[in-house]
């Protein structure tokens, strides 16, 4: 990789890279499509700093964005999350500086060895958070502060159902939601993972594999419950509004197993005035107040222990695809994070 020296305002002198290595894809596809390359990288622009990323997030998010069912151009640099280093800052960034660690979310272009991104989404890393753990937690935490706090505020003593309980964002969403005095019931696809997610806080777990509101009404006394998590889409949600209980929240964020199919207004009035949202995490931290307002509140759940980062797979950069292979295959557990 060839180094150039260039000035950047508000540092001094600095040494920063002139390519970087990413995953890109030229068109949309299966993890094949996934090509490790060294593009180009111009100094940062005005209001941009540049990062040496030291951690970059896996998200299912990251899959849609390949496959085309998050539809973008090409080509593209895969990703949405890192932690890292800042190395130098475009004209007009204040309230940073080069060494700063920072951590950021929702910004294409992660999967990148060093990339300059708008200075005004960055976050400072706390000192006791590292760089792996932050790049672990700030996607998925900031997604579980959403549903727990800002969607609906969850309350103590409430029975809620979780989806994908062993994963990455219910590795968080299950102990806070615990730590809030509410009882969790996941649903994983193996035993395995059940064990996991009883780790993570569930008070009980059910199989994929089975009748879901069945035994959901079993471990509630005969109950449906106020508020599901579904992140799975097309194949959990009917299971999902059958588990509620009359005016239910079905709150369906994600689509794993596809997109959800469309479900008309009277499926809600049958299923007992069910409230349903497709929230997506941009529209609750597009304000920089409310980005810091969820960093604050995921440091703190972090400080007070009620959440941790559990990174449970690490791959090279260079290595992208397989860690999407994982992901896809449903092999992955907790959080998974690519090292350029
Ligand atoms: P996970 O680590 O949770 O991985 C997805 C999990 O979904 C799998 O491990 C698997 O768990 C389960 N799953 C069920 N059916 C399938 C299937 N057919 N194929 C693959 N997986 C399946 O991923 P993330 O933590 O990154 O994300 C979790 C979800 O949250 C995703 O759906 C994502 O889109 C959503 N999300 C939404 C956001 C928003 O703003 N709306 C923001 C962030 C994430 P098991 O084997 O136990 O069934």
């Amino acid at each position: 990789m060839s180094l150039k020296t260039h000035r950047n305002p508000g540092s001094p002198m600095s040494t920063s890279p002139s390519t970087a290595d990413v995953i890109r894809i030229h068109s949309h596809g299966g993890p094949e499509e996934m090509r490790f390359e060294t593009v180009d990288l111009p100094p940062p622009a005005a209001g941009q700093v540049r990062l040496r990323q030291t951690a970059i997030g896996l998200n299912f998010i990251d899959v849609y964005t390949r496959t085309g069912l998050y539809a973008g151009p090409t080509p593209a640099v895969l990703g949405v999350e890192a932690a890292g280093e800042i190395e130098a800052l475009g004209e007009g960034v204040e309230g940073l500086r080069p060494g700063d660690r920072v951590v950021y979310n929702g910004i294409p272009g992660a999967y990148a060895s060093h990339r300059n991104a708008p200075a005004d989404r960055m976050v400072k890393i706390p000192d006791a958070v590292k760089d792996e753990d932050a790049a672990a937690v700030f996607l998925k935490g900031l997604t579980v502060w959403m549903l727990i706090f800002e969607i609906r505020r969850l309350e103590p003593g409430e029975t809620i159902l979780v989806w994908a309980a062993a994963g990455g964002v219910g590795s968080i969403l299950v102990p806070w939601a615990n730590a809030l005095g509410a009882r969790v019931i996941g649903v994983v696809s193996t035993p395995e993972k059940a064990e996991l997610a009883k780790a993570y806080g569930c008070w009980e777990t059910i199989l994929a594999s089975e009748d879901v509101p069945t035994r959901v009404k079993e471990l509630n006394g005969g109950k449906g419950v106020p508020v599901v998590y579904d992140s799975v889409g097309k194949t959990s949600a009917e299971p999902s509004m059958k588990s509620l209980r009359p005016r239910g929240w079905f709150i369906t964020y994600g689509n794993a197993s596809g997109p959800a199919d469309p479900i008309p207004p009277a499926r809600l009035n049958q299923g007992g005035s069910l409230v349903m949202t497709r929230p997506g995490l941009f529209h609750f931290t597009h304000r920089r107040e409310d980005l810091d307002r969820g960093a604050a509140a995921l440091w703190g759940a972090m400080r007070s222990g009620a959440v941790k980062a559990d990174v449970r797979q690490r791959f090279a950069l260079k290595d992208a695809a397989d860690a999407h292979r994982a992901l896809e295959s449903r092999k992955t557990s907790g959080a998974t994070i690519l090292t350029p």
